[in-house]
């Protein structure tokens, strides 16, 4: 019985490749460096799944930045405005693509499906000249052959790299990005020639595309390129590769039924009517790759469980065609448990990371072989056990209250006009009022604080006299500034959501759990385990000093339900939206404390809501019902004049504009400037907007400052489409990575365009 691991994080156990990079980029080592620690890494992991009995080893799963750019190298798809000449792509064009250089900005990118993973987006034209440009995956494949490992190369498959990709600019509406298949796969076929040649007997192509609801004609694509491939491939044997979500019956029709390919992978951790297919009818003499062991969470498997489903498949594929496998590629989850020196063993014997995961994957093969590791599957038992029962995990009232939810819609009582007129009586704001999203910047000075009071290295007296002071500073310059309702800059907080974990019941926190987010970028999501309580106020203390400081609005700020969910690694022992709404209740708590305190404006963050939608079509209203209740159960309980403001931030909301008005907020502030105002369209096409909006007017991301003009001209495009009455004027997202000296122009430039404009109205 055979295993294999679809794909592994590639940063290290401790970051290794992230600080190899970051110092390579600041030329304080050198590309030979680089290499070095990439190989070894590469090595050990290598060796690691080889030493575990893993089968089928993953090569090619590496990579400097992003698989998707590695795809891009290999094709030779540079754009021209990088002014590459040819020949093997070296670092230089490499992280120009990916990261920009002194005179071109980087490519565009964006999220790898659901997770927090973002890769670089192709931008290809008619006129692309595809050659084979990058040798990657054959010199890893070499590479792990000459340290006596056989692997199983790795490609972003063809059909999903093309769906992936984004015309460039400038090119034809008409153009289709599918159209330039026969291109790619003449470069493919180059690359499989290579990989024949070296010596690899499977190859491994990633189309995770299919779980999306696919078109018919791209389906169609599928279909082309594999029957184009299958004479290149033959000899070899094919292993298609899907991940994420259920396969769409359509799909598995179109995949099951491919030209060349023997093996196909699933995920069997999301969804079960993959199963289903598969027991509806599965291709004699083909592989199953049997996706059992989650990549995306970090929960021990249980394994009596998954070999339960295992010894069912066996029975429809047959006892040589099953192969034990991830889910996903290990890349979304941390990279392994033996760092963790701060989580006590109780929780820890509930986890697996990576390292730990590949031994689940070869402990149920050998078991389904006849060769079960007994006292591994019995520790595993006792830690199931052990998790489903601990008093760490169950807290019965808030189960109750959780339930309790249920029947009920959660409104506010009264209209959100009536409560703007409400809230209008009682903040006395000008029209165009002017405000920031939440964090000011996090200055080093700042960050030393945090540090040092975490370690113990000074006093909370002193701690408290530090953050007062830079609370302070922030509300004099907001005041100096003009700006209408203020916020007190967040300089207590490290990250929106850790900050809240922490104080609640129900999080842990790990010390190396870090996870890849986009080149050198990783986030160390906390891990909710158990039920979500709020101990004691979170927030009250750092509002009410702020709001002391100021005789205008002062802003509280929290994070919404949806977003402390989607940023952490949730619990897979209840749905995800019974967690949300123990966690909304702990907001709740939250929300009518700060009302108490005396704080009239309070905005709950949800800048994940959006990236939480399912990919399935079929599951995506079920997401957003539970979401936004979940969002309108933290604030049905304050007075119509205490008003709610939300945040988001991604530009794509057009799709679900009617759950955003459904949220029920008084005000949402919401990502604008970086999407060529395609918000706005939404309201152009007819959408009424009742509640306050402000569409960001600048982008933060940049440490670019808008000039009060161009500010005046957005102000003025969203006056078009907007009511006057219900427009706010503020930035696209927090501060807190920017400098006090591009913030102060830019809010200085942006309060001077509001009152310009208010002068017209
Ligand atoms: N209030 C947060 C801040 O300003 C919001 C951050 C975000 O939307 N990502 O930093
Ligand atoms: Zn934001």
């Amino acid at each position: 019985m055979a295993s294999h691991i679809v794909g592994y994080p590639r940063m290290g156990p401790k970051r290794e490749l992230k600080f190899a990079l970051e110092s390579f980029w600041d030329g304080k080592s050198s590309a030979e460096d680089l290499k070095k620690v990439s190989a070894d890494l590469r090595a050990s992991i290598w060796k690691q799944m080889a030493g575990t009995g893993i089968k089928y080893i993953p090569s090619n799963t590496f990579s400097y930045y992003d698989q998707v750019l590695d795809a891009t190298a290999t094709l030779g798809a540079v754009p021209p405005r990088y002014g590459w000449t040819g020949g093997e792509i070296g670092f230089d064009t490499y992280f120009s693509m990916a990261r920009g250089n002194a005179t071109v900005p980087a490519m565009e990118m964006t999220k790898w499906f659901d997770t927090n993973y973002h890769f670089i987006v192709p931008e290809l034209g008619p006129d692309v000249k595809f050659t084979y440009a990058s040798h990657k995956a054959v010199d890893e494949y070499k590479e792990a052959k000459a340290l006596g490992v056989d692997t199983v190369p790795v490609l972003v498959g063809p059909v999903t790299y093309l769906l992936l990709s984004k015309p460039a600019k400038g090119v034809d509406k008409s153009f289709s990005l599918l159209s330039l298949l026969p291109k790619v796969l003449a470069i493919y076929k180059e690359v499989i020639a290579d990989l024949k040649a070296a010596g690899a007997s499977w190859i491994q192509f990633d189309e995770p595309t299919l779980v999306l609801d696919l078109e018919a004609h791209k389906l169609q694509a599928f279909t082309d390129a594999y029957a184009e491939l299958a004479p290149a491939l033959s000899g070899l044997n094919v292993l298609i590769a899907t991940y994420f979500a259920d396969i769409p019956a359509e799909a598995y029709k179109t995949l099951t039924s491919l030209a060349g390919v023997t093996a196909y992978g699933f995920d069997l951790v999301r969804g079960t009517k993959t199963l289903d297919l598969i027991k509806g009818g599965f291709p004699s003499g083909k592989y199953l790759f049997a996706g059992v062991v989650d990549g995306r969470n970090i929960w021990a498997n249980d394994l009596s469980a998954s070999l339960t489903t295992l010894q069912g498949l066996e029975g429809i594929v047959g006892k040589e065609k099953l192969v034990v496998s991830t889910s996903s590629s290990l890349l979304h989850t941390a990279v392994d448990l033996v760092n963790e020196t701060k989580l006590d063993d109780e929780i820890k014997s509930w986890l697996a990371f990576a390292a730990q995961k590949i031994v689940e994957v070869n402990a149920l093969a050998s078991a389904l072989a006849g060769k079960k590791d007994e006292a591994f599957f019995s520790a595993n038992a006792a830690a199931q056990a052990s998790r489903k029962s601990s008093p760490r995990v169950t807290n019965a009232a808030v189960q109750k209250a959780a339930a309790a939810l249920k029947g009920s819609d959660h409104r506010r009582a009264t209209n959100v006009s009536a409560r703007l007129d409400a809230q209008q009586r009682k903040l006395n704001l000008p029209i165009l009022p002017t405000t920031t999203i939440g964090s000011f910047p996090q200055t080093v000075e700042l960050r030393r604080v945090r540090r040092e009071f975490k370690a113990n290295k000074i006093s909370e007296d002193e701690y408290v006299k530090a953050i007062k002071e830079e609370i302070r500073k922030v509300v004099e310059l907001q005041e100096e500034l003009d700006i209408d309702v203020l916020v007190h800059g967040e300089p207590e907080r490290n990250d929106m959501v850790e900050y809240f974990g922490e104080q609640l019941s129900g999080f842990a926190f790990t010390v190396n759990g870090w996870v890849q987010s986009y080149g050198s970028r990783c986030v160390k999501p906390p891990i909710i385990y158990g039920d979500v309580s709020r101990p004691k106020a979170m927030t009250v203390f750092w509002s009410s000093l702020a709001q002391s400081f100021t005789k205008r609005p002062m802003k509280g700020m929290l994070t919404g339900p949806v977003t402390i969910l989607n940023w952490s690694f949730v619990r897979n022992d209840q749905p995800r939206s019974e967690t949300t709404y123990q966690i909304a209740l702990a907001i709740k708590d939250e929300v009518e404390d700060l009302e108490k305190a005396g704080i009239s404006v309070i905005q709950i963050d949800e800048a994940a809501l959006r990236e939480g939608l399912p990919l399935r079509k079929s599951e995506q209203a079920h997401y957003l019902d539970w979401a936004v209740h979940a969002f309108r159960i933290t604030n049905v309980g304050v007075q119509d004049t205490t008003q709610i403001h939300t945040h988001m931030c991604y530009s794509n909301f057009n799709d679900i504009i009617h759950s955003i008005i459904d949220m029920d907020a008084d005000v949402i502030t919401i990502e604008n400037s970086r999407s060529d105002e395609k918000l706005l369209s939404v309201f152009r096409e007819g959408v009424k907007y009742g509640a306050g909006i402000g569409p960001g007017v600048y982008d933060i991301h940049s440490p670019r400052i808008p000039p009060t003009e161009e500010i005046a001209d957005r102000i003025n495009k969203m006056l078009a489409v907007l009511e006057k009455n219900i427009l706010w004027v503020n930035p696209d997202c927090g501060l807190k990575t920017r400098k006090y000296t591009e913030v102060k122009p830019a809010l200085t430039n942006m309060v001077a365009a509001a009152k310009l404009i208010r002068n017209e109205l």
